[in-house]
């Protein structure tokens, strides 16, 4: 196969290159905004094992996955997390281009170099506020630790984004201080908006702040100009002619018309869409000692059937599977 043009590709002609790899449902932090109050961890005998993680991944990386993200819940919980990125850094040879990770960043300080010798590439950490109060409000745990984690990955040469859930009556008026906060540190961060998918019944519309009020806020302040839009969820800015920042408006407007990613749990089901109802259990599969060719088989059909996403059913999703266990 051309290792540039996938095989995953959807009723609506979109080719699937991402791959997000949830590695487990359990998180060290309670965010509002993703977490049930009274989370129910999943039995770990549910989770898909490394050996099963690596194996959906080469099936998926010879058909055209080119960028595998690992999150969670908080991947970093998941023991064994360095010996699984090295295990994926051996697909580098089959058309893996890229392995990134997804974290709260709290557990981060003794494992950024590790990881990085292991072949993590990059890092989104999760930064709603760097102010200690608004932060812990939102998350339901400290700063400081975050804050190590996010210098520990500096200093072991990770490169890394920060990524801010706004909320309007949490961190809404941080906009203009978050973005200072960032750039003196000379991190990318992007604002994303809160999206319907967390406890049934939680999300707010009026809680979303939507592209246009972050542009409106950070204008109040800098220069901003847009950059013209890529593949990236999120479009980016550049702030005063030296910064870059993104906004992911996946509320206030939809990049389902180029989506290319897919999504595995932790007890490995197939969702080829954050707002999908369902998904498509490959863990059977896997146990029933499925060969590679029905693996795939499964893997693309599912992505076949994909629908054309949030653009055309917006609002809460009602499912059993919530943000954290689904893999953000
Ligand atoms: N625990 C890791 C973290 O927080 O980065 C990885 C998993 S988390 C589910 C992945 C991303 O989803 C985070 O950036 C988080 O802010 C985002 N997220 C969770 N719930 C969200 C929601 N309702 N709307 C928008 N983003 C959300
Ligand atoms: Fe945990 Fe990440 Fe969800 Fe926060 S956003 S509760 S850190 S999984």
């Amino acid at each position: 196969m051309n290792a540039s043009v996938s095989n995953l590709i959807d009723q609506h002609g979109r080719r699937k290159r991402k791959l997000r790899i949830s590695l487990t449902d359990r998180c060290n932090f309670r965010c509002r905004y993703c977490m049930p109050e009274h989370p129910q961890w999943l039995p770990k005998s549910q989770l898909l094992s490394f050996e099963e993680i690596v194996r959906v991944a080469r099936v998926m990386v010879a058909d055209g996955i080119q960028h595998i993200r690992l999150t969670g819940g908080e991947p970093l919980l998941r023991r064994g997390l360095v010996d699984c990125v090295a295990a994926l850094d051996a697909l580098r040879g089959q058309g893996l281009q890229r392995i990134s990770m997804t974290s709260n960043a709290s557990l981060l300080a003794p494992l950024a170099a590790p990881l990085k010798a292991a072949g993590l590439d990059d890092l989104n950490i999760s930064l709603d506020s760097a102010e200690p109060a608004t932060f812990e409000r939102m998350t339901g745990r400290p700063l400081a630790p975050v804050i190590a984690g996010i210098d520990a990955a500096v200093a072991a040469g990770l490169p890394l984004k920060l990524n801010s859930v706004l909320l309007r009556d949490d961190n809404g008026a941080q906009i203009v201080a978050l973005t200072e906060w960032a750039r003196a540190r000379g991190l990318p961060l992007r604002f994303i908006e809160y999206m319907p998918l967390d406890t049934p019944g939680r999300w707010q519309r009026e809680q979303v702040v939507s592209e246009a009020e972050i542009l409106a806020a950070l204008r109040e302040r800098f220069d901003v100009q847009a950059l013209p839009r890529g593949a990236d969820p999120a479009t980016r800015y550049v702030v005063d002619g030296d910064y870059q920042i993104g906004i992911i408006s996946t509320v206030s407007n939809p990049f389902c018309a180029s989506c290319d990613r897919l999504r595995i749990t932790a007890t490995g089901e197939l969702y080829t869409c954050l707002f999908a109802q369902t998904g498509t259990s490959l863990r059977t599969l896997l146990r029933e000692g499925a060969a590679d060719a029905a693996l795939l088989d499964t893997i693309r059909d599912a992505v076949w059937r994909k629908k054309a996403g949030y653009v055309t059913e917006r609002g809460p999703v009602e499912r059993p599977i919530t943000m954290h266990a689904m893999g953000g």
